[in-house]
């Protein structure tokens, strides 16, 4: 059996019991029927509170004094204000938490006399400076609570007159909807309370943007996204929706609240605007194939797709003036069908024009890029080859010349043949002069015999 005389001891023995004492507290009826009856899971996981204020009661009795502005008992007077506890309560936790303390002392102890009246006195005053803290905080929580609620109910009516409002439970039913969503959905309020959500759902919308919704709303997340709806007429409206879980004490989904906008005005105009969007590509798309096909016709022959001699004149400049600036080679060769006549007269000009176009598709597939190759009119081809002197042009003609020789084209029993002339740039040449020795090596070809390449005089 231990005596405490003074504080000191006093103090050291409340610590050293401080357990057994809260345990002892906060198992009293008294206590409990206080806990109870102000909501209770809750307030059992804010034990550690009660703790500090048992430090409070601790430190009130160690330094002899009044218990001063600390945190822990506002923190402490405000827990218990929440659970809507009363001062009347709060004088009956102080006194049991003195009782618990006596009754802990008698198990071990006693105290002298004089401690015990100090003690007395002590929570005495310990209780009523709480009960006047609680009363300013109760008297400032409730301004706090009506300003709040008075808040609360401007904020509803701002957001009822500006959206459209509804409630669901946790599986969709209709709980509430406002009048917004009435007007714009055409169904009374008695025709959607109770009905699932998906009465305005329109068919339109794809399933998979549902199954988006409702994972993300079961995992306690908010949704926010386009919904097309349908009234209760079949017609559409478009809302810009945003679906907030509302979560218990517990954490567990209660309610759903959905809060839309009408857009169907904007969507319906963007929706206006992607269509002429699409007519004004549509008609790029067609000035662009005109264009494309006016250039074709400027430059290019129109039988063969080749180009023609207007273009073949154009690069035929700018080539000379390129190779002499560089001092680079440049040689032409100037390809003229066989007897060609002979075949029109005999085939006919159609099958004549198949050929034309064959020999163009030939030719064309051989020329290394760079090369101008060109229709320069009837039934003669011209190919301009820069950096080509007159060997490697004389090469390339008599790989032409075989190619078409050997080639076994429809319509023409007999194979077909060309000559071709070939000169290379000389450093005074003109246009004139080039495309002059080239033709009449062309010429001396066919003097010769046909089917033949023949180089211009220097
Ligand atoms: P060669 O050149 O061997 O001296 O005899 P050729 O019969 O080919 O004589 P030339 O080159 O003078 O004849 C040109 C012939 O080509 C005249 C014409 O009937 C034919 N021709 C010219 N342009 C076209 C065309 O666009 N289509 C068709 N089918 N024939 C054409
Ligand atoms: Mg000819
Ligand atoms: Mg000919």
């Amino acid at each position: 059996m231990i005596k405490i005389i003074n504080t000191q001891e006093f103090s050291y023995f409340l610590r050293v019991h401080r357990n057994e004492i809260i345990k002892r507290w906060m198992d009293k009826s008294e206590v409990q029927n206080v806990l109870h009856r102000h909501s209770l899971p809750a307030i059992e996981k804010n034990t550690h509170l009660f703790y500090q204020f048992c430090d409070c009661f601790i430190s009130v009795i160690e330094w002899g004094s009044t218990i001063t502005e600390c945190q822990i008992k506002i923190d402490f007077l405000q827990l218990l204000n929440n659970y809507n506890v009363t001062t009347a309560d709060l004088f009956t936790l102080i006194l049991i938490l003195k009782s618990s303390i006596e009754q802990v002392i008698f198990e071990n102890g006693n105290l002298s006399f004089a401690l015990q009246s100090e003690i007395n006195s002590l929570t005495l005053a310990m209780a009523n400076d709480l009960a006047s803290n609680f009363e300013t905080i109760i008297k400032s929580n409730e301004n706090y609570k009506s300003e709040n609620s008075n808040l609360l109910s401007e904020y509803k009516k701002a957001v009822d007159l500006s959206n459209i409002v509804s409630k669901t439970n946790p599986k969709g039913v209709i709980t509430y909807v406002n009048d917004k969503f009435c007007e714009i959905s055409g169904y009374t309020r008695d025709e959607l309370i109770g009905k699932p959500h998906n009465i305005i759902r329109h068919p339109d919308m794809p399933r998979e943007a549902f199954k988006e919704l409702w994972d993300t709303i079961k995992m306690k997340k908010s949704w926010n996204g386009i919904v097309t709806n349908m009234k209760k007429d079949g017609s559409q409206y478009i809302v810009d929706t945003t679906i907030i879980p509302i979560l218990d004490v517990d954490g567990d989904v209660v309610e759903y609240i959905a809060i839309r906008h009408d857009i169907t005005e904007l969507e319906e105009t963007k929706q206006q605007l992607r269509n002429i969007n699409k007519a004004m590509k549509h008609k790029v798309d067609e000035l662009y194939s005109m264009t494309n096909s006016l250039e074709k016709k400027v430059y290019k022959d129109n039988l063969t797709g080749i180009n023609n001699r207007e273009n073949f004149e154009n690069y035929f400049d700018i080539e000379i003036a390129n190779a002499k600036q560089e001092d680079q080679s440049l040689s032409l060769l100037i390809l003229d069908i066989d007897n060609f006549k002979l075949i029109n007269d005999t085939y006919g000009h159609q099958a004549g024009d198949v050929i034309l176009i064959d020999i163009a598709t030939l030719i064309g597939t051989k020329i290394k890029h760079g090369d101008i190759f060109a229709r320069w009119g009837g039934e003669e081809f011209v190919i301009l080859t820069p950096t080509t002197n007159v060997d490697g042009a004389y090469a390339l003609a008599e790989h032409l010349r075989i190619l078409i020789q050997n080639h076994s084209f429809s319509y023409v029993e007999k194979n077909l043949t060309i000559s071709i002339g070939v000169a290379q740039l000389q450093s005074d040449d003109t246009k004139t002069t080039l495309f002059k020795r080239a033709d009449d090596a062309l010429y001396k070809a066919k003097k010769m015999g046909r089917n033949r390449v023949e180089i211009g005089k220097e």
